[in-house]
């Protein structure tokens, strides 16, 4: 038997399994997973597992998985593809390194099938769908396979993740010599630039090996039955339409997978926390400092789960921090080149800046990992420097909180054009990890942005404006539905209806 069905004491496991999910292994995929199960379980009843590797499933495990959610291991080895022993998961991973563990998840196929196979002689039906990352489209050979279908759960917005699929569907940049290109799917006036890409979809030509494997995946993924999208149709109209005609197939906006203390505001008195991770400072601290702060004063600096940036830029990000005068609390991590898993060490920052920034509470800088939903969501918290990372946007803008965007990997270069373009939320202040920085341009950038007034108070009341939907989005009361419970009422009842056509099929 390929997998181990965790909890085998619990009289759940005795039940049907309704819903196979397969998140891909990065802290920002399991998360908005995990958010999901619970949110499809709560509306439905459903049973819902969640199949992944032996140590992302132990990492759910501790983030207080609810019984009703079957935590299901796939046997994977990092080391059969070139990754260091033990790698089952995108953190303390270089790009060359995510690359080869987005190429190897490919092993988790037949296990995955074996799984389903499995599942279907316990209970003698297949589930009624999987809901697979849209980086694991090959999910969708396997629902043929066990009489099931797939749905795609994309944990980035709809204009985000278009552009991704359509990027490596089309390899743009590689049909002209312009620095600019136009991407399938959207229309011409959305002009798009190498810089917004990473190293490895710049060299990305159609026979690189992650070209390879993406261009059949979100093929596959093209094929599925639907999608679900993490964000919410109020705030994506432009997006979402894109999307749908682009996969022709139905796309349920089902977001903000949030907490609900944090969309109710309750969150200053109380922690939001989520993810179990033990932050380098409490939440409690973290409010405290934050109460020491006026009102939308404080800007949040953080590079997401993973991410980090060059030694001479985190210097220039440091003096044009300080010459801003504004306060903040920064997210550290060793520089690019170092080891992730390193102590910080003082020398990356300017001569004296934790102590001068510790003096009168000018900053408050976190190693490592911060409890970010408690940051966001105080109200001394005004703006947010992002590599804008769809999870940690969705929490700002959930909050009213406006962004100064740092886009690095993935699919952040078009999260960032799309708040800056779109939405009117976000100034961009660079991109990438090769771009140089300088502090001038930093104080500049921060200045204008937490202006009260002109661009600044714009922002801010967009930012307002759409965390507004975003809240009202989820809304359940009575009659009074929000356009996310309603898109997640129409995906239930989509997937129970296919489940019929099927019986009736085989019958
Ligand atoms: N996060 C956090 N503390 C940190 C850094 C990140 O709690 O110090 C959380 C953050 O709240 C978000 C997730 O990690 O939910 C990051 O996901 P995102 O999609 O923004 O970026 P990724 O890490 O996938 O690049």
């Amino acid at each position: 038997m390929w997998f181990v069905l965790k909890r085998s004491m619990d009289p759940n496991d005795e039940q049907k399994i309704d819903i196979v999910m397969l998140p891909f292994m990065a802290h920002g995929h399991l998360i908005p997973f995990l958010a999901l199960a619970n949110q499809i379980h709560h509306l439905t009843g459903f049973n819902i597992a969640i199949a992944n590797t032996p140590l992302n499933i132990h990492y759910l495990h501790q983030q207080n998985s609810p019984p009703w959610i079957h935590l299901l291991e796939l046997p994977f080895n990092g080391a059969d593809h070139g990754l260091p022993p033990g790698t089952e998961h995108t953190e303390n991973l270089s790009l060359n390194q995510i690359g080869k563990l987005i190429i190897s998840s490919a092993s988790l196929k037949t296990p995955l099938h074996d799984l389903l196979l499995g599942i279907i002689k316990k209970q003698g039906k297949p589930p009624l769908c999987i809901i697979s990352d849209f980086l694991l489209g090959w999910a969708v050979d396997v629902a043929d396979a066990t009489n099931t279908v797939n749905i795609v759960f994309a944990t980035g917005g709809a204009y985000g993740t278009l552009a991704y699929v359509s990027f490596w569907l089309n390899l743009p940049h590689r049909k002209t010599d312009d620095e600019e290109f136009n991407l399938p799917g959207f229309p011409q006036r959305c002009k798009f630039h190498v810089t917004q890409l990473h190293g490895l979809m710049r060299k990305a030509d159609g026979n690189d090996p992650l070209s390879m494997c993406m261009q059949p995946r979100l093929s596959c993924c093209l094929q599925s039955f639907g999608w679900l999208c993490y964000t919410v149709e109020e705030i994506e109209p432009f997006g979402l339409d894109l999307l749908r005609k682009y996969t022709n197939s139905p796309v349920w906006p089902i977001g903000p997978l949030l907490p609900k203390q944090l969309l109710n505001n309750l969150q200053s008195s109380s922690t939001v926390q989520r993810v179990r991770k033990s932050p380098r400072i409490s939440p409690e601290k973290c409010v405290q400092w934050l109460d020491m702060h006026g009102r939308d004063s404080v800007l949040y600096i953080s590079f997401g789960s993973q991410n980090t940036i060059s030694a001479s830029n985190m210097m220039d990000l440091a003096i044009g921090l300080e010459n801003s005068g504004k306060p903040f609390i920064w997210v550290i991590r060793p520089p690019l080149g170092h080891d992730p898993k390193a102590e910080f060490e003082s020398e990356w920052l300017p001569q004296g800046f934790e102590d001068r920034m510790n003096r009168n509470n000018r900053g408050l800088l976190v190693k490592n990992w911060a409890p970010q939903l408690e940051i966001l969501s105080h109200e001394s918290t005004g703006t947010f420097l992002s590599h804008c990372g769809w999870n940690s946007t969705m929490e700002s803008l959930s909050q009213g909180v406006k962004i100064i965007g740092w886009p690095i990997a993935a699919e952040q270069g078009y999260n960032s054009k799309m708040l800056v373009e779109e939405m009117g939320v976000a100034v961009e202040l660079t991109r990438g990890v090769q771009n140089s920085i300088s502090s001038k341009h930093v104080k500049e950038v921060i200045e204008m942005v937490m202006e009260k007034e002109g661009k600044g108070g714009d922002m801010k009341r967009k930012a307002e404006e759409i965390a507004q939907h975003i809240r009202a989005a989820v809304k359940d009361e009575g009659n009074e539905k929000g356009s996310s419970i309603k898109a997640l009422d129409d995906f239930v009842s989509a997937i129970t209806a296919t489940k019929q056509d099927r019986s009736v099929v085989s019958a």
